[in-house]
């Protein structure tokens, strides 16, 4: 029997990145999913991916919604039960780092930013989470959060409010978890360091420049100590262990790192020891 045979999960920001990978895999390996994001075309492109991978048509439900409004996220719950009768795992993927164009950066960002940063890093989350959990204490069921090693424990200057969102995001994995086990409902999450997704578009970068961002990385030791930035199914992976009970069922709360490596490394540590000696 398949992995997921018999369950259902709903994928938020299933139109790209992260979320697609994870949608396509949770699909694979027998869920039923629910797919979303605002780009209706993008999200048809998920949509094909499943079932050219070999899924039912019927296993699949693709809803375009904004999630920072109650109607986007009562027609995700709603449509699911609708469609599938149960919900058994929430990914709630959807986020952004929102970019100033006038390169703002830190503390200089305006408030506005904070705002929107925190209503779909945060805010959504909150608001999805209490819709649907009564359906999955139902069901005993899994809620993955994607945060991100820029929540912390280092300093995030650059993108000062993006990293504040998801330390915050962290603070309820960790408070959820505890009161939601209560209910035989699992919280953790996973936090990723650079990923080849969509994200810098969703910034507002030019085409070419997260690759290029990431390309740098890939070659500088101390950014990236494995040599690569991942590819979403290298996170997808670590979502669909923590939404496996058979595999995760004593992970509570918790968020797996998942970044090469890049969160390991201090400052100190990108510099040879035996090379200053030499000076
Ligand atoms: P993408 O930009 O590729 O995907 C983001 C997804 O979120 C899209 O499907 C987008 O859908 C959706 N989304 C954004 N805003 C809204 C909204 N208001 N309503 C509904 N859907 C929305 O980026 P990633 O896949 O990289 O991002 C996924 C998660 O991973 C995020 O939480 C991000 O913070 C986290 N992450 C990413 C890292 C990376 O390096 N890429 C590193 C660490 C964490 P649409 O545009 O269709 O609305």
């Amino acid at each position: 029997m398949a992995r997921f045979s018999g369950k259902v999960a709903l994928v938020t920001g299933s139109s790209n990145g992260i979320g697609r990978a994870a949608a396509l895999l949770f699909a694979q390996q027998g869920a039923k999913v629910t797919i979303t994001g605002r780009n209706a075309e993008r999200l048809e492109e998920t949509r094909q991916a499943i079932l050219k991978s070999g899924v039912p048509a019927e296993n699949v439900l693709a809803i375009a919604a904004d999630l920072a409004t109650d109607q986007g996220q009562t027609d995700l719950i709603n449509g699911t039960l609708q469609k599938f009768g149960r919900l058994d795992i929430l990914v709630n993927n959807a986020g952004a780092a929102v970019n100033d164009p006038q390169g703002r950066m830190g503390i200089d960002q305006q408030i506005e930013d904070f705002d929107k940063t925190f209503q779909i890093n945060m805010r959504s989350v909150v608001t999805l989470v209490q819709k649907a959990k009564e359906h999955l204490i139902k069901t005993k069921g899994e809620i993955i959060n994607v945060s991100s090693i820029g929540g912390g424990p280092h300093a995030q200057p650059d993108m000062m409010y993006y990293g504040m969102s998801k330390a915050a995001l962290d603070q309820f994995t960790r408070s959820t978890a505890i009161t939601l086990i209560q209910h035989g409902v699992r919280v953790n999450s996973v936090s990723p360091g650079g990923v080849y997704t969509g994200f810098g578009e969703a910034m507002g970068f030019p085409p070419g420049a997260l690759e290029k961002i990431m390309k740098y990385f890939e070659s500088h030791k101390e950014c990236v100590p494995c040599g690569h930035m991942a590819q979403p199914i290298e996170i997808a992976q670590v979502i669909a262990f923590l939404a496996d009970r058979t595999m995760s069922s004593y992970i509570i709360g918790q968020s797996i790192i998942a970044d090469g490596g890049s969160s390991l490394l201090m400052g100190m540590q990108a510099h040879d020891m035996m090379e200053i000696l030499k000076q």
